[in-house]
C-alpha cells in the first residue's frame, strides 16, 4: 500500500487563503484539515475549505466536454470537437449581433489563479468586448468605481487593517458569519474580538443586528441612509479640526472640495435620515479621528444599497482626512511605493497600480517596516469639465438633498476623466 504524505497547502476558494495540511495518498488527496502554524489563519478553516477534495473525487464532477443534445440530454464530445462547436458559435455571435453581444464572467477559481485570469482577460480581448464581469461585478462595483473616482485606478483597494487597529467602524458587513470580504484576514472572529480586548473599539453600523453587531457595538442606522452617516460625520471632522493636516498635505489634492461636500451633510438632517442621533453621529466621527489608528470598513450591506459608490467614496474619505490609509492598523495597501506625490499620478502609473494594488496585507506589513512612509494617494481631483460622465446617479442625489451637483463634479471626477463606462464598469448607486 502506497504511504500517506502530508503537504501544507491552503484554500483557495476565498481570500483569506486558510493555511491547509493534504494528507496525500498516491496523488489522492485524503484529506485537508487546518494548518495551526500558519502565520494567518493559524488553525482556522472553515467547511468548504476542509471539504474541498470531496469536490475534486465528486462521481458528478465533469471531467471531459459534454454537449447538450435536443431533447435535453448529455453526451460526451472530444475537446477539438467542443472548441470548434464553441469557435463558430462565438464567431455567430459577432457577425450577427457585433462584439459586443458576447460578454465574459469569471468567478472565484479564476480571480485566484493568475494564469487564468491573464487568459480570460486576454480572451475578452480577442472578442473584442468590453463586458467583462466577475464574482465581483455583483457587489464589489461600488469599490472599483471610487478607487477609480478617489485613486485613478480600479484595482486599489483599501484593505482594513484589523489585525493593528484600534478602531473599527464596520458597516453592512457580518463578518463574523462570512468570515469577511476584501478583507485578507483569517481567523476574522477573533482578530475582532482583541481590539476591544487591548482596549480599541469596533462599532457596527447595521439595519439588523447581526452576529457580528451582537459581539460588539450596535449602531443601527436605516437602510439606504449610509451616505448620511459617513458625510456627517466627514462634517463634524471638518467643523471640528479633527483632520489630519499632515495625511492631507501629504495624500492628497483637492481638499476643499470635500469640505464642500461634507458641508451638505447637514448634521440633524442626517440624524433624520438614518435614524441616527446627532450626538452619537458627532462622537462617532470623534471617536475615529481620535483613535490611534481607525479602519473604515463596508461591504455587501454597504455595497448593494442605494448610493453605494458614493458609500464607498466616504468611507474612504474618512479613513483619509484621520490620516488612516497606508498606515499600520488603518487602511492598506499593496507593497510598491507607487507614486509619492499626488503629481506622480498619471495615465502611465494606472499600469503600475493595477499591477501592484494590494490584497497582500502581510507583505504590506513587512515593507512598513522595511521602508517606512511609502505612498501617497491623490484623492480628490478635481477635473469639472468631465464630470457629467461620472456618478450620474450620485449626482441626483446631491441634487436631491440641495441642488450642489456642481459641487460633487469638481470633487470627485477621476484624474483621467474616463467615464466608467468605457473601462467597462457600471456602478450600483
Ligand atoms: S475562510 Fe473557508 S473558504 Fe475562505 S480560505 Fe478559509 S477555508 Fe477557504
Amino acid at each position: 500500500m502506497t504511504a500517506t504524505v502530508e503537504k501544507k497547502t491552503f484554500c483557495g476558494i476565498c481570500e483569506a487563503s486558510c493555511g491547509l495540511i493534504a494528507t496525500v495518498q498516491a496523488d489522492r488527496v485524503l484529506e485537508l484539515r487546518p494548518d495551526p502554524d500558519h502565520p494567518a489563519s493559524r488553525g482556522f478553516a472553515c467547511s468548504k475549505g476542509v471539504q474541498f477534495h470531496n469536490v475534486v473525487t465528486d462521481p458528478d464532477r465533469v471531467l471531459y466536454p459534454m454537449r447538450r443534445l435536443p431533447d435535453g440530454t448529455f453526451a460526451r464530445a472530444s475537446w477539438r470537437e467542443a472548441f470548434d462547436d464553441i469557435g463558430a458559435r462565438l464567431r455567430r455571435e459577432q457577425r450577427e449581433h457585433g462584439n459586443e453581444a458576447i460578454g465574459v464572467l469569471w468567478g472565484n477559481p479564476i480571480a485566484w489563479n493568475y494564469a487564468a485570469a491573464v487568459t480570460t482577460v486576454g480572451l475578452a480581448a480577442a472578442l473584442g468586448t468590453k463586458h467583462h464581469y466577475s464574482s465581483a461585478s455583483i457587489d464589489v462595483n461600488n469599490y472599483w468605481a471610487a478607487a477609480h473616482i478617489m485613486y485613478g485606478a480600479t484595482a486599489i483597494n483599501l484593505l482594513p487593517d484589523f489585525a493593528d487597529t484600534h478602531f473599527a467602524l464596520i458597516l453592512g458587513a457580518n463578518p463574523v458569519v462570512s468570515h469577511g470580504s476584501l478583507v485578507t484576514t483569517g481567523r476574522i472572529r477573533d482578530v475582532l474580538l482583541d481590539i476591544p480586548a487591548r482596549g480599541g473599539q469596533v462599532v457596527v453600523v447595521d439595519p439588523r443586528r447581526t452576529e457580528t453587531a451582537t459581539l460588539f457595538e450596535h449602531v443601527p442606522i436605516l437602510p439606504g441612509a449610509d451616505p448620511w452617516l459617513l458625510g456627517a460625520m466627514l462634517g463634524v471632522m471638518f467643523r471640528e479640526d479633527l483632520i489630519d493636516q499632515h495625511a492631507v498635505r501629504t495624500q492628497t489634492a483637492g481638499i476643499d472640495g470635500l469640505r464642500e461636500l461634507a458641508r451638505l451633510f447637514d448634521l440633524e438632517t442626517a440624524a433624520a435620515r438614518s435614524g441616527i442621533d446627532a450626538a452619537t453621529i458627532t462622537q462617532l466621527a470623534r471617536d475615529m479621528a481620535a483613535a490611534p489608528t481607525a479602519c473604515a470598513y463596508g461591504r455587501c450591506g454597504a455595497s448593494l444599497g442605494k448610493f453605494s459608490t458614493l458609500t464607498k467614496f466616504l468611507l474612504d474619505a474618512l479613513s483619509v482626512v484621520t490620516g488612516n490609509v497606508d498606515r499600520r492598523g488603518g487602511m492598506v495597501l499593496g507593497r510598491e511605493d507607487v507614486a509619492r506625490r499626488p503629481t506622480d499620478i498619471g495615465p502611465q502609473c494606472d499600469k503600475r497600480f493595477d499591477q501592484n494594488s494590494g490584497l497582500d496585507r502581510h507583505m504590506q506589513r513587512a515593507d512598513d517596516a522595511r521602508t517606512g512612509q511609502r505612498f501617497a494617494v491623490a484623492v480628490f481631483r478635481a477635473q469639472g469639465h468631465q464630470a457629467g460622465h461620472f456618478g450620474f446617479c450620485d449626482i441626483k442625489f446631491l441634487a436631491a438633498i440641495g441642488g450642489k451637483a456642481n459641487v460633487f463634479n469638481d470633487v470627485i471626477v477621476g484624474h483621467r476623466g474616463i467615464p466608467f463606462q468605457k473601462i467597462g464598469y457600471v456602478s450600483y448607486i
